[in-house]
């Protein structure tokens, strides 16, 4: 077996496409030590720097100290605490939906939901550049399976209007998770009142980022429950804690409870870390300057790499990727980054398709000016001659 395997391995890394896990040896935060090496780290989905917040950590001491440990049974047998319940109606009530339910993590909540609403009968039509869990989910079920042009409401209208299926899905990321966009969710959702479809998204990096009130894309456009009945959000990234939650109707939330499998047949999250998660998301709510302070980063670095004469894409999001092609380039840019200190991970295929493989740089409400400066620096010095040679 091992033979075989490692041959594998070795056309993985000839591809260089090998990936290899470093060690963090502390909190995430701008300022992290890896290996025993001190970075400046622009690559955490922590964008409003609540992972190591004071008051989260001392929720989730006290917590812990009330509920003890682990969840200790799944959801439906005993282990659905209060802690839970509660954190499950201030979700309701931030998303302005009828009722919320609880996930382990985003992966987990996606392949629940899509494969508790559709079968064999059925279409899913996916963007293309949507996140792996939401793919995965959509093979899982069974559906007949179709991937859009990127947010390309012609491309997915003709693909509609072309379907017999029983049921017809739409599944988008809200902001996309490697390229830092945001899904056309107006015409989207009225493209599936129209094609008698409905609609899910996945805001895994809206929520916490977009929205006032950091209630991400729904917010944003002000979108119902009634445009947008099936919204997923991720707990992990600006939440800072971990897990998962589906928002939608009294029946869409029964219905996962009933055939969820990934919510069924799995112990509940920590009940110390849905109550964390109550503070994070009061912190996420009140404490505006955060979003605030991370569009003014936004745009600090924009204006920066513009005058560098640095490639970005699209994106008002705090994912800011530089554009770089060759899977071997990018590997060659984060590193030559990490060297002077400054970690921003390469991001290669099969996360993003052959051929767009680049410098995923994320900010955290956690970042100052003098930290988007070093980025900067370091950009100038490493990437701008390397990405003019590419070009
Ligand atoms: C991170 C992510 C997930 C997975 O969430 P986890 O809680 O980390 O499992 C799902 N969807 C999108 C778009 C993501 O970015």
């Amino acid at each position: 077996m091992d033979k075989e395997l490692q041959q594998d391995l070795q056309s993985r890394r000839e591809a260089n496409l090998y990936r290899s896990r470093k060690t963090l040896e502390t909190a995430q935060g701008p300022e992290v030590v890896i290996d025993g090496k001190p970075y400046l780290a622009f690559c955490n989905n922590d964008y409003l720097g609540l992972a190591n917040h004071p008051e989260v950590v001392a929720r989730l001491k006290k917590a812990t100290a009330d509920y003890g440990v682990g969840g200790g049974a799944s959801h439906l047998v005993v282990g659905h605490s209060r802690a839970h319940h509660q954190l499950e109606e201030e979700l309701a009530e931030f998303t302005g939906r009828d009722r919320v339910l609880l996930f382990s993590n985003g992966y987990m909540a996606n392949l629940g939901v899509i494969s508790a609403l559709l079968n064999k009968q059925d279409a899913v039509f996916q963007d293309r550049l949507n996140h792996a869990s939401l793919l995965d989910a959509g093979l899982l079920s069974g559906a007949r399976f179709q991937r859009y042009l990127h947010n390309d409401v012609d491309n997915l209208t003709t693909r509609l209007e072309r379907s017999d299926a029983r049921r017809k899905l739409i599944v988008t990321d809200g902001v996309f998770s490697m390229d830092g966009d945001v899904a056309p969710l107006p015409e989207l959702a009225e493209l599936a009142k129209q094609q008698n479809a409905w609609l899910m998204v996945d805001d895994a990096h809206g929520f916490g980022c977009l929205g006032k009130m950091g209630g991400g894309v729904a917010e944003y456009f002000d979108l119902s429950q009634d445009d947008l009945p099936v919204l997923v959000g991720t707990l992990g990234k600006a939440f800072g804690t971990a897990g998962a939650f589906v928002a939608g109707s009294e029946a869409l939330i029964e219905t996962l409870i009933q055939f969820s499998r990934t919510y069924i047949y799995t112990t509940s999250m920590p009940p110390a870390v849905a109550a964390a998660t109550r503070t994070s998301l009061k912190l996420l709510r009140e404490e505006t300057w955060r979003r605030d302070h991370l569009q003014v980063l936004v745009q600090y670095f924009r204006q920066g790499c513009e005058q560098l004469g640095l490639q970005l894409m699209e994106s008002a999001s705090p994912i800011q990727p530089v554009m770089v092609g060759s899977a071997s380039s990018a590997l060659a840019m984060s590193n030559a980054l990490a060297e002077q200190g400054i970690l921003v991970t390469a991001i290669r295929p099969p996360t993003v398709p052959e051929g767009t493989s680049r410098l995923r740089i994320t900010f955290s409400a956690a970042h100052s000016r003098e930290h988007v400066d070093q980025l900067l620096s370091a950009l100038e010095r490493t990437v701008s001659p390397l990405q003019e040679e590419v070009a």
